[in-house]
This record gives C-alpha cells, sequence and structure tokens, in this order.
C-alpha cells in the first residue's frame, strides 16, 4: 500500500473568548496593530483596514504574485495597490490610519501554505485569515529595497485582528458564528468558512463537506472522521475542550490521478481534493486522508494535553508523536498490522537520508525539516516500547506536567521517560539519535529499535519487512 502523506505544520493560535469587542474609536481589535473588517454582502467582498499609527506604506508578506494588484480596488482617495519586488504594497499619499478596498474572492491558483479563498461546488468558500497580514514600511522605495526578500526587513510584524461578517452562515474554530467572527493571529491565520452547504457536526468536531464529493467518499468521510476523533479520545482518555473544524473541498475530476492539498491552523483543518482517481472506491485514497485527519487531530489533543506551543529544534517530538498516533490508528481501522512494516521502512529510508549532514535535533535549521516526522516517528515508536506501560499518549501527558514545572528545554522529554521506568542505558542510546550526528544512521536507528525489542526483520536489501509494533 502506497500512502500519499500531507506534511504540514500545524501554527497553535491563541483563541479570543467570543466576548471580545473591538476598540470603536481605533477600529482595532483590542491588542492588534492591524485589524481588517471584511465585509461579504450579496456576493461582494470589501476590507476596511484600521492601522494603530498613520501609515504611508503597508506591504503583504504572504501570496508574492500580485494578486491583490489584480484583484482589489482601492475604495479610499489617495491609496492605491502595488505589486513592488513581488510584495504587493499598500501606498497612501498622505500618512492614514485606514484604507478600504473592494476584493475579488481569487480562488483559481493553488499557493502552497494556503489559498487565499477555496471555493465548494456549493457556493460556499473559505476565506483565509493570514491574506490580510500587512507589514509596515516608510514608503515604495523602502519596500523596493527588501528586492523581494523578507529576511531583508527590518521592523516589528503587528499582530493582525480579522473581523468577518457575512449575509451567509459562518463557521469558524469549531462554531457557528451568531453576528462577527473574530480571529486575531501573529503571522499565522485560520480558514473561516461562510455559505450555505450543509453543515456536519459530531461530538468532536463542526465541519462542512463539500457536496459534489464523490458519494463513496462522502459517506466514509462523516463516518472515519467520527471515528478517528473516537479513537484519539479513547487513548487519550478526555474530550477535545473545544471542537475542531473541518472542512473539505472537492475540486472536481478534471485532474489526472488524486490530488490533495491541506493545512491546519489553530483547531481548523481544511483540505482541497481533486482528481479522476476519486470516481471509483479507491483504499490508498481513504487512508491518506485518514491519515491527514489522525495527524492533525493528534495535534488538537496533544495541545489540550498541554503540551504548549513547540517549534523549532523540539519539532520532532510534536510531529514524530503526531505521526505515530496517525500510523497506529490508520492500522487500527484498517485492522493490518502488516501495513505498518512498509510505513516504518520508509520513514526509515527518508530519515537516513534528512541525517546525513547532522543530527535529528535542529536538523530544521539545515532545511531537513521534514526528519521532524519521519526520524521523529521512530523515537516515538521506541519511547513507548520503553516504557514500562508501552503508552505514548499517557508519557506525553506526563511530559506536559513535567514542562509545566519550568523545564521546557527537550531533554526533559528523556528526564520524563527516566521518571516514568524506562530503562536508563537505552534512554541514553535514544538521546544519541536525537542530538548527535551519526556516522550510520540507519544503522544506528535500527540499533535502536532493536534495544526498544521493536525487533525490525531487515530483508537482503535492506528493507524492514517486519516489525514488532503491537496494535493498539
Ligand atoms: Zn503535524
Amino acid at each position: 500500500m502506497t500512502k500519499i502523506q500531507v506534511f504540514l505544520t500545524a501554527i497553535f493560535l491563541c483563541l479570543l473568548p467570543p466576548s471580545m469587542l473591538f476598540a470603536q474609536d481605533t477600529g482595532l481589535v483590542d491588542g492588534t496593530g492591524v485589524t481588517a473588517h471584511i465585509v461579504h454582502e450579496q456576493g461582494t467582498w470589501t476590507v476596511t483596514y484600521h492601522f494603530d499609527r498613520p501609515q504611508k506604506a503597508m506591504f503583504f508578506n504572504r501570496y508574492t504574485g500580485g494578486y491583490r494588484e489584480r484583484f482589489w480596488t482601492s475604495l479610499s482617495s489617495g491609496v492605491e495597490i502595488r505589486n513592488i519586488g513581488g510584495f504587493d504594497t499598500i501606498l497612501l499619499d498622505t500618512p492614514s490610519t485606514t484604507a478600504s478596498f473592494d476584493i475579488t474572492a481569487y480562488t483559481t491558483i493553488n499557493i502552497p501554505d494556503a489559498n487565499p479563498f477555496i471555493p465548494f461546488t456549493d457556493g460556499g468558500l473559505t476565506l483565509f485569515t493570514g491574506q490580510f497580514d500587512l507589514l509596515p514600511a516608510l514608503d515604495a522605495a523602502d519596500v523596493a529595497d527588501l528586492q523581494g526578500d523578507l529576511f531583508r526587513w527590518q521592523g516589528k510584524q503587528p499582530t493582525l485582528g480579522v473581523t468577518f461578517t457575512s449575509d451567509e452562515p459562518v463557521i469558524m474554530e469549531g462554531a457557528l458564528i451568531d453576528g462577527t467572527a473574530v480571529h486575531v493571529t501573529f503571522g499565522g491565520g485560520t480558514h473561516i468558512y461562510t455559505g450555505l452547504g450543509r453543515i456536519e457536526e459530531g461530538n468532536s468536531f463542526v465541519g462542512v463537506i463539500d457536496s459534489a464529493l464523490p458519494e463513496w467518499l462522502r459517506e466514509n468521510l462523516d463516518e472515519e472522521v467520527t471515528a478517528i476523533f473516537a479513537e484519539h479520545e479513547k487513548r487519550w482518555g478526555f474530550e477535545l475542550e473545544q471542537r475542531a473544524t473541518l472542512l473539505i473541498a472537492f475540486d472536481g475530476y478534471g485532474a489526472s490521478g488524486y490530488r490533495n492539498s491541506g493545512s491546519a491552523f489553530g483547531n481548523t483543518l481544511m483540505l482541497q481534493i481533486a482528481g479522476d482517481a476519486l470516481r471509483n472506491e479507491d483504499a490508498d485514497i481513504m487512508d491518506s486522508m485518514r491519515w491527514f485527519f489522525a495527524h492533525e487531530a493528534a495535534h488538537l489533543y496533544q495541545l489540550t494535553a498541554g503540551l504548549e506551543i513547540l517549534s523549532g529544534d523540539s519539532t520532532w517530538m510534536m510531529e514524530g508523536s503526531a505521526n505515530a498516533m496517525a500510523n497506529q490508528i490508520v492500522a487500527s481501522l484498517d485492522g493490518n498490522a502488516v501495513n505498518l512494516a512498509e510505513t516504518y521502512d520508509r520513514a526509515l529510508t527518508e530519515c537516513d537520508a534528512y541525517l546525513q549532514d547532522g543530527p535529528l535535533e535542529g536538523a530544521g535549521k539545515r532545511d531537513a525539516e521534514l526528519a521532524y516526522y519521519e526520524c521523529g516517528d521512530l523515537v516515538a515508536i521506541i519511547t513507548a516500547s520503553l516504557l514500562p506501560d508501552h503508552n505514548l499518549h499517557g508519557f506525553l501527558k506526563e511530559l506536559a506536567l513535567d514542562r509545566r514545572e519550568g523545564s521546557t528545554g527537550s531533554w526533559q522529554y528523556f528526564s520524563t521517560m527516566h521518571r516514568l521506568g524506562a530503562d536508563p542505558d537505552a534512554i541514553i542510546s535514544l538521546a544519541d539519535i536525537v542530538y548527535k550526528k551519526l556516522s550510520d544512521p540507519r544503522q544506528a536507528y535500527i540499533d535502536a529499535l532493536n534495544e526498544a525489542r521493536l525487533y525490525p526483520l531487515v530483508s537482503g536489501d535492506g528493507r524492514i519487512v517486519s516489525i514488532n509494533i503491537p496494535l493498539e
């Protein structure tokens, strides 16, 4: 079975209490430096910006293709949008704290991180709030000096507030919004759905699944997503405090094969799928979707368990354990432990490639972020196997408690393993494959798997053909 995996970084965002108000005098959502008020009415879209100080130039740090220059029209005199070296820039003749635009919901391109708008067949669409993020500049020449390179910019990024009002139903962050949706982000964003699509509600999620999705997929998805959340709930031993939002848009049968792209922001999981392979029921496609939801849902439970935002060097803890949990859940739902050997054979091969130039911890600095997923996955199954109760979920809950005591370095991971009774020598071997540059990463990971009694059976051509991971 070939699995198509979608690797994404979940960006965990602070949620605002629903009672939050924005100051009427400045037009700013509390605590933000830039607020965008978006109104969707009778099919038209407008955005009105408020800045916390008068500005002459503000540029967009997302989507350098110049889409706003083409699709946004200024409604304020003395204000224009011009693409400068890739950055769409709002230019104001005289310094001002407001600017308004008529915008066209731009849905026709695929942008790697998150499309600004994603259409649903029923006429609804999602709006990605991160597209409204702005950075201040002195003037047009100042933006030109960046030569399209964000790293040249020196300044303080304002927190972005977005308010959204629509004459159609709105779903944001697991809830149907009554009135105006308010979202605050610092460098992230979320997908907000508006439209007349049928809203699906489960215990753990609320969502909109495109009505044109092929029937076999649609039927199964509803059930599968419910089953995935139930699996997580059973393993973690608690429910999510807040339901997840699931948004699944169908982009038709036009493309050949199967295509998907997805993102997870906060508790919102967005998936856009397309392709002629979807015409017939396909077990691999189903598995790849299950895997996406199981992985992203793992982050929601990690966060609820108290594992605060972990980024940078220690990402292997979060991504690795999310991968391990997703693999288990997909294998369990399939009732097929054999798939795990294939999954971990691929993980080992990819991990080996990412660790050729340096250790797992800090791999992101070498542009080898995927090591956090693949090697991190192997580290997670080794961890579970070394614990007396073999319980990865229980371990992460204990780790969250220990980190709350104030020790947040990644070494705390190993210290918690020790406290829970894992063998000290095995912990040292595991720490070695996380922190050290390995001369033969593949062999070092095979040795660590053996030490953890996972006993991978390696064939003559170096492939894992079986591994001793019991299905939970
Ligand atoms: Zn992830």
